[in-house]
């Protein structure tokens, strides 16, 4: 594959934490279960000045933990900034962020084509909403706090990422950490979760195709995406649209675009900052974290056994595919019930695989992580002994009847229906033993279409 385009892709995702109460006061966090607008909300996060905010420690624990989890060194000295723009979702004038100390840095990610190097997680606030809507025929656009101040983290990788299918395997990996350390629902259609990919492209000839080192001299900051899928077509759109750019001979402007899913296409928003736009400043309210070395280890005792470790004993001890095994659970307390249930089977020598594959596919009826393992095992046994034969046997077998009876399958195309009893019989010779005669008559009116 000799391309003259190489896509340099980085990405910064935004995740709202689920502690109970928000970022530096007490006031609840949950926007999305509020009754009303502008219900949880104090002097603090509706950024009355002289209030004075303090930090929450389990979002400092939560986003230490994340770092952990992805390899990430841990700054135990940090300290928040403030991040000046205007904006009316942002009463205060500034965000409170983390400019030169992030919690965490230098971490990675593991994924089918190598590593993702993360940059950097630090821990903010998130905005208030603003609605826009008509009322009394006049366009309005209202601004709901309950969401300004909830705990926030940003995940920076490294230009990494060359194409818009990896960016997307790479963003459902990280939200399959997020979901599993439980520290966030990041429900990308509440925006728990947000997505963003800074965009170039690299000029490839024989003399430069080895050397990643020099990056091209803009970069286009696609933002908001809510979706894996919309970042992998927005992603493919603004490759193209770059690509257009380039041919013309001409550089395409470094700057903020949105997504029109609709449209397939992205479209200008702003021309993006640089950091020394925003004015940055330690915030002279809140006092530097200082992480005590007892604190630390505290955080790392709670942590989960790590999420790749996992999936991979599991497919050495029980058989099934990391892929199949990642099915069946998002948080690490449901992992854990799993794993319980997978060596009860084991011990009892039953087959652990064949349990994981009837659970991914839905063939017994079972509550997880409700019901208890008893009653799991006499549900697969009785299933087991109704259904002896494997669908990969059953599948050869329709191919042969099918093959061995060309005329009962054109007398069944053309509309004459007892020819599948005929089938079906010749399936059930072929296969020798007893099953279920409706499942094999779907598969062969399926095969025939
Ligand atoms: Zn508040
Ligand atoms: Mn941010």
């Amino acid at each position: 594959m000799d391309k003259k385009y190489q896509p340099i892709i980085g990405m910064e995702v935004h995740v709202e934490l689920k502690t109970a109460s928000k970022m530096f006061c007490g006031c609840k966090n949950d926007p999305f279960g509020a009754p009303k607008p502008n219900i949880y909300t104090c002097p603090v996060c509706l950024g009355l000045p002289g209030a004075l905010p303090v930090a929450n420690k389990k979002a400092i624990e939560w986003t230490i933990s994340l770092g952990l989890a992805l390899g990430c060194k841990i700054n135990l000295f940090s300290k928040f900034d403030r991040k000046h723009y205007f904006y009316p979702d942002l009463a205060k004038g500034y965000q409170i962020s983390q400019y030169d100390l992030p919690f965490c840095y230098d971490g990675e990610i593991n994924t089918s084509f190598g590593k993702i190097r993360i940059r950097r997680i630090h821990l903010e606030e998130d905005t208030g909403k603003l609605i826009h809507s008509t009322i009394n025929n006049k366009k309005m656009t209202l601004i709901d706090f309950n969401r300004s101040g909830v705990p926030l983290i940003e995940i920076v990788t490294e230009p990494d990422i060359k194409s818009a299918s990896q960016a997307k395997e790479y963003a459902k990996k990280l939200f399959q950490i997020i979901r599993y350390l439980d520290i966030s629902e990041a429900d990308m259609e509440k925006g728990q979760m947000r997505l963003e990919a800074n965009i170039s492209l690299q000029i490839q000839n024989s003399k430069t195709k080895n050397q990643n080192n020099q990056l091209p001299n803009y970069k286009v900051e696609l933002k908001n995406i809510n979706s894996f899928r919309f970042l992998e077509k927005a992603i493919e759109a603004e490759i193209k649209r770059q690509e257009e750019i380039i041919n013309e001979g001409k550089t395409p402007t470094q700057e903020t675009r949105g997504y029109n899913a609709e449209k397939n296409i992205t479209y200008s928003q702003r021309a993006k900052e640089d950091a020394s736009d925003y004015r940055y400043f330690p915030d002279p309210d809140i006092p530097p974290i200082k992480i005590s070395e007892s604190w630390f280890e505290s955080i790392k005792k709670n942590m989960p056994e790590n999420y790749d470790y996992l999936l991979s004993r599991w497919e050495k001890e029980y058989g099934a595919q990391k892929s199949t095994l990642s099915l069946l659970f998002e948080t690490n307390t449901q992992s854990k019930w799993l794993d319980g249930l997978f060596s009860y089977f084991k011990k009892q020598n039953l087959d652990t695989k064949k349990l994981i594959n009837f659970l991914v596919n839905k063939k017994i009826k079972v509550n997880l992580f409700v019901d208890n393992y008893q009653k799991i095992i006499s549900v697969f046994n009785q299933s087991i002994s109704t259904s002896q034969i494997d669908e990969e046997e059953i599948d050869k077998a329709i191919s042969q009847a099918i093959k061995e009876n060309p005329q009962a399958v054109l007398d069944f195309k053309s509309g004459k229906k007892n020819a599948i009893n005929f089938l079906l019989g010749q399936t059930m010779k072929i296969l020798g033993k007893k099953t279920d005669t409706k499942i094999i008559i779907e598969k062969i009116s399926k095969k025939i279409f």
